[in-house]
């Protein structure tokens, strides 16, 4: 069984004082200490007022960070700030611990509340951000990504999460950065079972990430992980949570999945109506077997935080770009 330890690694980014931290991280896959209690995140920060209203963080319970708070000015206003001329980046997420560290690290100028979820405005990594948690699913994935998109001048959408790994050469907390999307439940209920479909009418059936979005990634997750634990190709979405050898093997055998999960494909169709580039990446939290919950449960705050600090990374890459373009 292969076991690494990677080294701790700080990063810490003085320009835009953007600060992030891993510490070591074991790849083995079969045991954890570690239990987790926020599996059930989905239900935190609803808000039953579907009219929009927007709060400075001082008024804002949920925000973690200080630097946060201490930033905080509300503005009123719906749209994401554009700083310098730079774009604004649209992060989002299905659950709470996947958004968490994001959320440490930014500084938040407001928040807007708009149906049941909260938007973030700020900066993160020094680059103009609106973040993101949409709920668990495509429904709730659609809906949060078309709002965002609606209300928010967002030119690239980036999804930060954890899924099951399906192919047989990705790990618990290996890396898949998503280079099509499509939805392994969509079909006909025929007399011989279930049929795939992908889609049907005006929805195509697999949606391909920006390319650019994917080529950073990889690079900024090869960064923070090693190649060793990084993987890109089809992502696979449902609206259930896959935890069976049967179905993993189905998922091979039909799409060539690399990951599966509850919300890729939706992000996806929606970005690509309104024409917004976009990539998804995911960190293994589990193997989508017969044990994926106990697994989930022990790796999804590790999976997550990983996916983060790739994020991150990506983010103070495009903050350096854009401060060498300016300064040329
Ligand atoms: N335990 C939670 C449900 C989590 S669903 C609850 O009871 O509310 C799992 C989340 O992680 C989804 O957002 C999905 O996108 C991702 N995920 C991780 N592993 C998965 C798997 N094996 N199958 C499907 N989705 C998975």
């Amino acid at each position: 069984m292969k076991k690494r330890l990677f080294a701790i690694m700080l990063c810490v980014a003085l320009t835009s004082g953007c600060v992030y931290a891993e510490s070591a991280v074991s790849t083995e896959s079969t045991e954890s200490t570690e239990s987790n209690s926020d599996a059930d995140s989905t239900e935190s920060a609803v808000d039953i007022d579907s009219t929009v209203r927007t709060e400075s963080v001082e008024s804002t319970e949920g925000i973690e960070g200080d630097e946060s708070a201490e930033n905080a000015e509300s503005t009123g206003s719906m749209q994401a700030e554009k700083e310098d001329g730079r774009e604004t980046i649209g992060i989002i997420s299905a659950m709470d611990t996947e958004l968490k560290l994001l959320l440490e690290n930014a500084q938040i100028d407001h928040v807007d509340h708009i149906g049941n979820r909260d938007y973030y405005v700020g900066e993160l990594c020094g680059v103009p951000v609106v973040l993101l948690r949409l709920g668990i699913g495509k429904v709730n994935a659609a809906s949060g990504t078309a709002t965002l998109l609606d209300r928010y001048d967002v030119s690239e959408v980036v999804f930060t999460g954890v899924a099951g790994a399906v192919s047989d050469e990705t790990e618990v907390l290996d890396i898949v950065v998503a280079t099509d999307l499509l939805q392994h439940d969509y079909g006909v209920i025929s007399n011989d079972g279930f049929v795939w479909t992908g889609a049907q009418l005006e929805t195509d059936a697999v949606y391909l990430c920006d390319e650019e979005l994917v080529e950073m990634a990889w690079e900024s997750a090869v960064e923070v992980l090693g190649e060793d634990h990084v993987f890109t190709g089809t992502v696979v979405s449902g609206d259930q949570f896959v935890s069976s050898e049967a179905y993993v093997k189905k998922l091979q055998d039909d799409f060539d999945a690399m990951a599966c999960e509850m919300e890729g494909a939706a992000v996806a169709i929606v970005c690509s109506e309104y024409g917004v580039p976009f990539v998804v990446i995911r960190s293994m939290s589990d193997k989508a077997d017969g044990k994926a919950v106990k697994t989930y449960e022990n790796f999804m705050d590790t999976a997550a935080d990983h996916s983060s600090n790739i994020v991150m990374n990506m983010l103070q890459h495009m903050h350096d770009e854009g401060a060498e373009t300016e300064g040329n």
